[in-house]
C-alpha cells in the first residue's frame, strides 16, 4: 500500500482521494510541510493555477516541493497541476514550481471548446481512456528528455519526464482508474 499525497489547497483534490482509496492505497491531504513526511508520491490536482500557485507560497510549500520533487518524489500534475510543474507558460512570465521541461499554454482550447471529452490513446495503457478537458492547458513544446504519452488533435496532452507526469485532462472525473494505476506504478521505479 502506498501513501499518496494530494495537494489540498484548492481544486479537485477529493476526487483524487476517492480514487486512491478505491485502488486500496492511502490518500494524504497535503496542506502543510509535515504532511509531506512519508508520502510515496504526490498529485497536484486541477483547479486554478494562479490561485494554487499563490497558496503554495502562502502555505510555505513551494520550496519544499521543489526540493522533494527535484530529489525524485514521483509527482503527477493534472490540468492546473501541469501548469504548476511547467518551466514555462506561453505568453506569460509567471512560473510556479518550474520543474518540467515543457512550455504549456493555459486555456489552450479557447472558450468554445472550454470543456469536452474524448477517448484517447495513452502510451503505456492498453485501451483508450476517457479524457475530460475543462478549460485545459496543452503542451506547446517539450524538451528532449520528455516522453510524449498522449496527443489529441496533434496537441500534446500527456507527458512524462523521469519522476514527473502531467496530463491536461482529468482522469479523476471519470470512472477509469488506469491513469492512477500508471502513476502508482511510477512509485516502484
Ligand atoms: N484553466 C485553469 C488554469 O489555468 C486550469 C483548469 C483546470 O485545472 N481544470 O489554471
Amino acid at each position: 500500500m502506498k501513501n499518496i499525497g494530494v495537494l489540498a489547497l484548492q481544486g479537485a483534490f477529493r476526487e483524487h482521494m476517492n480514487i486512491i482509496q478505491s485502488l486500496g492505497h492511502k490518500g494524504v491531504e497535503i496542506r502543510k510541510i509535515e504532511d509531506l513526511n512519508s508520502i510515496d508520491g504526490l498529485i497536484l490536482p486541477g483547479g486554478e493555477s494562479t490561485a494554487m500557485g499563490k497558496l503554495l507560497v502562502d502555505f510555505d510549500l513551494k520550496e519544499i516541493l521543489i526540493q522533494k520533487i527535484g530529489e525524485g518524489l514521483p509527482v503527477w500534475g493534472t490540468c492546473a497541476g501541469m501548469i504548476l510543474l511547467a518551466k514555462e507558460i506561453a505568453h506569460d512570465k509567471t512560473t510556479h514550481l518550474s520543474l518540467m521541461d515543457i512550455v504549456v499554454r493555459r486555456n489552450g482550447y479557447g472558450r468554445q471548446l472550454g470543456s469536452f471529452k474524448v477517448d484517447g490513446i495513452f502510451k503505456g495503457i492498453e485501451n483508450k481512456i476517457p479524457m475530460v478537458f475543462i478549460r485545459a492547458p496543452y503542451i506547446e513544446n517539450a524538451g528532449k528528455g520528455v516522453d510524449i504519452l498522449a496527443e489529441v488533435d496533434e496537441r500534446i496532452v500527456a507527458a512524462r519526464e523521469n519522476n514527473l507526469l502531467v496530463t491536461s485532462f482529468h482522469p479523476e472525473l471519470t470512472d477509469n482508474l488506469e491513469t492512477h494505476r500508471y502513476f502508482i506504478n511510477m512509485m516502484d521505479k
